[in-house]
């Protein structure tokens, strides 16, 4: 997605040859304008899939799966990182390790939004080693769901996530993916 990957060349900053920092336009203040580009992008690559529903993580998992609820007309979850006092019963509950934080949390969804009957798109803004891609399947499987795949804003590809995903059979569509970070420069893999 080319006015993605501009917007990484221009305003992305490389904190180590790990780390990519986009709280530009991502992180922290948003860019709508670009969510709303991504949201249609990846509509288009999972329209007429049977998608019912979209999960994703808080908090920067939320513009992006909004859009693509949005063109997809269909509703999003967001799983919780927090207690909350309003989400207690029924909870669909998994772990994860947070990449950029080093530390594991609990993640949370209520069981009431998710059943059997729903085919579910995954999307997260990036795709490291695939932790909470597979905490938010795991949350899925529990409510008997089904998975259409996955859709990632920032994939780093030197990392193991679609590694780890695909070899499990899921489908992972990144709109932009980062060969390297070396150098503090950002290249491409296509
Ligand atoms: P994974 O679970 O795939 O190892 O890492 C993905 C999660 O960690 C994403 O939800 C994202 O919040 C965070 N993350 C991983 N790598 C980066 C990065 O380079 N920059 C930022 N801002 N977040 C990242």
């Amino acid at each position: 997605m080319d006015i993605l990957k501009d917007k990484i060349r221009k305003e992305g900053i490389v904190l180590s040859d790990q780390v990519l920092k986009v709280d530009a336009f991502l992180n922290h203040q948003i860019d709508p304008r670009l969510m709303k580009e991504i949201g249609h992008a990846f509509a288009e690559r999972y329209r007429g899939d049977g998608v019912t529903k979209i999960v994703t993580i808080e908090a920067s998992g939320i513009a992006p799966a909004v859009m693509a609820g949005l063109e997809l007309g269909v509703p999003v979850i967001f799983a919780r990182k927090f207690q909350s006092l309003t989400l207690k019963n029924d909870l669909l509950i998994s772990k994860v390790f947070s990449f950029t934080k080093q530390t594991e949390s609990t993640i949370a969804i209520s069981a009431k939004h998710l059943s059997a009957d729903d085919h579910v798109l995954v999307v997260d803004d990036f795709l490291a080693n695939g932790h909470a891609a597979k905490a938010l399947i795991d949350l899925i499987g529990q409510a008997g769901s089904s998975i259409a795949g996955l859709g990632i804003v920032i994939e780093k590809s030197f990392q193991d996530g679609r590694t780890l995903l695909e070899g499990e059979g899921y489908r992972v569509e990144s709109l932009a993916r980062v060969k390297s970070l070396a150098d503090g420069q950002v290249t491409f893999l296509d």
